[in-house]
């Protein structure tokens, strides 16, 4: 993609020059349920996920490959929901789902059930760039990943002992899908860079013991990822079958949408954006589901929602970055 000369809206009074918003999933993260192990790993992988998405954003690059070079730091480390790490299926396999958009013509690609591709995000990337398509699914989206040259793992490689440890649990418990502990390990980021460009990526295993093809949210576009320069960038996590329902990521796009022509055009305060979000998050709690969404506005606030105790979190601009796990750590604008 190549960058505008000009700089739309970037420089505007009270606006960062750019921002990144990531999660790492949500889910039942009270204190001290982490040991200080683990919660020290998530910290540190988020942090790196940070650092390589600003040295993009920072250096003028576009919010597109923000997202996307974010979302691989997360895929690769294994303490996420995503690439190596991936939850297993019912029997015991790796099928990893991932979008990506950008929000300037409102380009999109998408993949489902891929079992070979090292970096997923990537895979979703190259259907938007180089296939006339927007979503592949499962042996073909696999083959279109050779076909591509991307670089392809073994299942091995994506399985860790935590995970197989977590299937069997979930079988030895009755084999409900939905996990009962509340974790959901999604990764997403989403980005407004200098040119007021906004890009959205998400990458995820699923939901251990899912069978049947199961697909969620997070690589329907609308559901689980969106980008609309219009409005902002949305990605999702959590129970996936509600937010499918409720299209979550585009019904938060177009009410930002609405409420900003309602009112001449002019940009939705922060705080109008916050509400917007939780509202449409309430109606997946209505509906029986959990969960969180990060977004960032096209004024380039940062936003998190969540119904779970705890998300995953942080956020990346100019002025610093922040990492967050429980729900009052404070993270972004909040920590400022
Ligand atoms: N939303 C994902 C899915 O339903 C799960 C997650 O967020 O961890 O596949």
């Amino acid at each position: 993609m190549t960058e505008p000369a000009a700089l739309p809206r970037a420089l505007e009074s009270g606006r960062p020059e750019w921002r990144l918003v990531i999660h790492g999933g949500c889910g039942n993260l009270d204190h001290g349920l982490l040991d200080a192990e683990t919660e020290k790993a998530a910290r540190s992988g988020l942090e790196d996920a940070l650092a390589a998405g600003t040295e993009i954003l920072a250096r003028g690059g576009n919010a597109l490959d923000a997202v996307e070079a974010t979302a691989r730091i997360l895929e690769d480390d294994p303490h996420f929901n995503a690439g190596r790490g991936s939850v297993l299926t019912y029997e015991g396999a790796i099928e990893m789902d991932a979008a990506i958009m950008e929000g300037r013509r409102l380009g999109a690609g998408a993949v489902n059930g891929v079992t070979a591709t090292r970096n997923p995000i990537s895979l979703a990337r190259a259907v938007m760039d180089h296939s006339p398509h927007v979503f592949l699914s499962r042996g073909g989206a696999d083959e279109y990943s050779r076909l591509r040259g991307l670089e392809q793992a073994s299942q091995d490689y994506f399985e860790t002992p935590e995970r197989r440890h977590q299937l069997d649990e979930l079988r030895r418990r009755g084999g409900e899908v939905f996990d009962i502990d509340v974790k959901y390990g999604t990764v997403g980021a989403v980005a407004l860079d200098r040119y007021g460009h906004v890009a959205a990526a998400t990458s995820t295993g699923g939901l251990t013991g899912k069978r049947w093809g199961r697909v969620g949210d997070s690589p329907v576009i609308g559901a689980g990822t969106y980008a609309d320069d219009r409005a902002g960038a949305i990605s999702t996590t959590g129970a996936g079958e509600y937010f499918l329902r409720i299209g979550v990521a585009h019904e938060i796009c177009a009410r930002i949408r609405f409420r900003q022509e309602a009112a001449g055009g002019a940009d939705l305060p922060r705080s109008e954006a916050q509400a917007i979000a939780d509202s449409v998050l309430a109606e997946v709690g209505g509906l029986g589901g959990a969960g969180g969404i990060i977004l960032v506005t096209r004024r380039g606030d940062a936003l998190f929602s969540f119904t779970t105790p705890g998300m995953y979190r942080g956020e990346a601009s100019p002025a610093g970055r922040t990492v967050a796990i429980y729900a009052d750590d404070p993270v972004g604008d909040a920590a400022a």
